[in-house]
């Protein structure tokens, strides 16, 4: 069990990519400039110039898919007006801010998540939520069927100016590109490995792991709880079909990934029940996270099976998860040079303070 003023300097490498590895060091000194506070959020509901508020329809580019419908629209997809990659791309080469050159062909549009043009996640109602990530798998499956070239169909999430967000309507992002994001080839390619070497997927082994970890001793004779077992938890929250894991060798201080319980490769492969589950267990978790760092900004990434015949054979190996990657600190020159995140808190620690969290 970590102890809080325990001091731990260790470095963890990440079990599903092991090239990617964390210094985890709580002593002081290691963050040696103050962490910026991040400029606020706007927490406005109505901006009457935004383009992206209602009323102002006419200044976006054309509606590509609205629910429930145009007219009365709570989730509403427009083509991105300054798209990263478009089908009449003729420059080639573009560095896109996943460290990959996309060459040729791609799509780019923006979903805006809620009428309300400041709210967050955690403010969204479960229902609305649920009709959100309907919208991602909707779009998904439209974009991989639209052209046979798309290989990775990325959903992600900038919130607040402190993690990118150009625009401050609520929004997220989906680009259809004819590659696979390194990041995502690597867990692919990671995740295949240990499955031939150990006949078992890696995340479900992480899970398990984590919730084993989770124990409680019943008395046998009276059925009373004797003692829980609190060994290094990484359970920030879970649901019937989901759980929210602080990951071991976590690159950034508050990253929590959202995964299925039971395998599931493709978050095509969703049902209505588990997307219900889905947005409950985000909608709690995003709320922690509020909770304990105050205005989270962030970042989350939906990382799914590749569609391309290299990776065909990984669905058995291959497991869907949501990437929470929350922005508290800028990196250090250290961390620039070396390319080795530092977390300063750890993240047994972490957790613990999310878990205890009270998100209403
Ligand atoms: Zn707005
Ligand atoms: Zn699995
Ligand atoms: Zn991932």
């Amino acid at each position: 069990m970590t102890d809080q003023t325990e001091t731990i300097r260790e470095i963890r490498i990440n079990p599903i990519v092991p090239s990617e590895s964390v210094l985890v060091s709580t002593a002081r000194g290691m963050r040696p400039r103050k962490d910026e506070n991040p400029a606020p959020r706007d927490t406005r509901k109505h901006v009457d110039r935004c383009p992206f508020c209602t009323g102002n329809e006419t200044m976006t580019p054309p509606t590509v898919a609205a629910a429930p419908d145009d007219k009365h629209w709570e989730v509403r997809v427009v083509e991105n007006l300054y798209p990263v990659l478009g089908d009449d791309s003729t420059s080639s080469n573009l560095v896109f801010g996943l460290q990959q050159a996309i060459d040729g062909y791609g799509r780019h549009e923006v979903i805006i998540d809620h009428q309300e043009h400041g709210i967050a996640v955690h403010e969204m109602s479960e229902q609305h939520i649920f009709l959100l990530t309907g919208m991602y798998r909707d779009r998904i499956r439209a974009l991989y069927a639209a052209d046979e070239r798309i290989q990775y169909v990325l959903i992600f999430k900038n919130f607040g100016p402190a993690a990118g967000a150009s625009i401050p309507h609520t929004h997220s992002q989906v680009i259809a590109m004819p590659v696979v994001p390194e990041n995502v080839h690597n867990e692919v390619v990671h995740s295949r490995h240990y499955f031939e070497k150990n006949r078992q997927c890696v995340f479900c082994s992480l899970v398990d792991e984590a919730l084993t970890f989770e124990a409680t001793i019943y008395d046998r004779e009276s059925g009373s709880v004797r003692r829980k077992i609190d060994v290094g938890q990484y359970v920030i929250e879970r649901g019937r079909h989901f759980v929210a894991i602080k990951p071991f060798a976590s690159r950034y201080e508050w990253e929590v990934h959202i995964l299925p319980l039971q395998h599931q490769s493709d978050f095509l492969e969703i049902s209505d029940a588990e997307r219900r589950d889905f947005a409950g267990v985000l909608k709690r978790t995003m709320g922690r996270l509020d909770a304990v760092i105050g205005g989270a900004q962030y970042n989350y990434f939906l990382h799914s099976i590749p569609h391309n015949n290299e990776f065909s054979d990984c669905s058995d190996s291959y497991h869907w998860h949501l990437e929470i990657c929350p922005r508290t600190s800028i990196p250090t020159g250290f961390e620039l040079g070396s390319g080795l995140f530092v977390s300063t808190i750890s993240p047994e620690d972490a957790a613990r303070q999310l878990r205890a969290a009270n998100p209403e």
